[in-house]
């Protein structure tokens, strides 16, 4: 056939038309004002653990709530040109939380495709790298993570971790959720040369682009 039909010409368009992602960006801007709310015991699958943490920051006092909303904001750019519906557990770097039960929720309530919470890690300022965190979904955190690989060059946790994946039952964020969901933790916000590139809004627009694919690779 020469002639592409309709539907095979809004596939290419629209790789990602009919599926949900559900991006959560970690923490909040405005966290550490509200302790006595983010410390606030909440059920994380089968034990209870405080609402949310402030995260972590550069040295240069780049926060990981500002990042991770950075990035974020330009996946779900990515994700809606190419049709999907996405919904995020915050748009904003002002308020405090949600608590991490309320961000498995919404993307429960949206019934994702696939969801996938973003941070950057506050580890040793000797060890450097990334790596993608899960439970159930080990299929999503391979896509995620050579995706991730190829896309930023950027080498797998040398401190924690094996192979840029590591399995962990205690994150609420994870055991709540019903839907394919990972975190993936970028880099090493401690590490300065992983701070740098964290700084680099160019950089983030790499890995924005990277996760995109990832996320494209297992949801089609
Ligand atoms: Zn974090």
């Amino acid at each position: 056939m020469i002639l592409a039909t309709a539907a095979t010409a809004l596939a290419l368009a629209s790789p990602l038309a009919g599926k949900t992602v559900a991006i959560d960006p970690g923490h909040n801007g405005a966290n550490y004002l509200h302790t006595a709310q983010i410390d606030r015991l909440v059920n994380a699958g089968g034990f209870m653990k405080a609402c949310d943490t402030t995260g972590t920051e550069t040295d240069d006092g780049y926060t990981e709530a500002a990042y991770n909303l950075d990035v974020a904001l330009r996946l779900a750019k990515i994700l809606r040109a190419d049709g999907a519906r996405v919904v995020l557990t915050r748009t904003t770097n002002t308020g405090w939380g949600p608590c991490i039960d309320e961000r498995a929720a919404i993307g429960n309530r949206a019934h994702a495709d696939a969801a996938i919470s973003i941070h950057a890690d506050g580890g040793p300022a000797t060890g450097r790298g990334f790596h993608v965190i899960y439970r159930r979904s080990r299929a999503l955190a391979l896509a995620i993570r050579d995706a991730f690989a190829v896309g930023t060059g950027e080498p797998y946790a040398d401190y924690v971790g094996h192979d840029g994946l590591d399995l962990r039952t205690d994150l609420g964020g994870l055991n709540l959720s019903t839907v394919p969901k990972v975190f993936i933790e970028t880099g090493n916000m401690r590490n300065s040369l992983d701070a740098r590139r964290l700084e680099s809004s160019a950089y983030r627009q790499r890995e924005a682009a990277a996760l995109a694919r990832g996320l494209l690779d297992f949801l089609r």
